[in-house]
């Protein structure tokens, strides 16, 4: 007999909050990420943020801050998003897959991408998220955080630089992921790709800042939604 497919599905709380979704995936054990991980890294306030960021899933440092986007790879972010004129108070940061998935390399715990089973599995804590939250904006950082909000394999190439929408969210922008950045082959072109992320966060901004057309295109899945 073929086993069910990995999901998070049945841990999520009845009335979808922020606060109880966080406290339900504190113990989410939906795939087998969790048992490797020192702990879940769910997605940070504010509650009313306008764009919501998605990034792949938490580095060494966020598994052990408990935080999304502290490690290097947030400090690109912080910087970019200054650079493009949106306050990172004002954005709620998560990821695709909640828990750390690595490898031993000596001493250290090298990232290892998490498997397209494993994002599917974790993808109903962002579907609730951007149920939850409403944002006007889904911005994708990378190309896992692009499959998951998509719910199909994607090129990021392809997607980049359009405002497209999804059954999960009405308005979906997608760029590469600052730690990409960082693992550029030269400094020439790690100062070309921050540039191309800069614009592409300047467009999310441009888009925020246009009126809202008041149409929504997505139905809500689950049944209730409060802050
Ligand atoms: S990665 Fe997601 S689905 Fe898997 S155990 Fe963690 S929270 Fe649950």
């Amino acid at each position: 007999m073929r086993r069910a497919p990995p999901t998070a599905a049945a841990f999520l709380p009845s009335t979808l909050t922020l606060p109880t979704l966080r406290n339900a995936a504190a113990s989410c054990t939906g795939c087998d990420l969790y048992k490797n991980a020192t702990q879940t890294v769910f997605g940070e306030e504010p509650a009313r943020a306008t764009l919501l960021l998605v990034g792949e899933q938490p580095g060494d440092q966020e598994d052990v801050a408990g935080h999304p986007f502290v490690g290097p790879a947030g400090r690109v972010l912080d910087k970019a998003l200054k650079e493009a004129g949106i306050a990172r108070n004002q954005v709620y940061v998560t990821n695709a897959v909640k828990h750390f998935k690595w490898e031993p390399q000596g001493k250290r715990r090298k990232h290892k991408k998490p498997s397209a089973a494993e994002v599917a599995a974790c993808r109903p804590w962002l579907e609730a998220e951007i149920q939850v939250l409403a944002p006007r904006a889904v911005l994708c950082l990378g190309v896992t955080a692009a499959q998951s909000v998509f719910g199909k394999s994607v090129r990021l190439h392809e997607l980049r630089g359009r405002r497209l929408n999804t059954p999960m969210t009405q308005a979906v922008l997608v760029t590469t992921h600052p730690s990409a950045i960082l693992r550029g082959p030269d400094p020439a072109q790690r100062e070309e790709d921050y540039r191309r992320f800069i614009e592409d966060l300047r467009r999310t901004a441009e888009y925020l800042h246009q009126p809202p057309a008041g149409e929504m295109l997505h139905k809500p899945t689950y049944p209730s939604r409060q802050r």
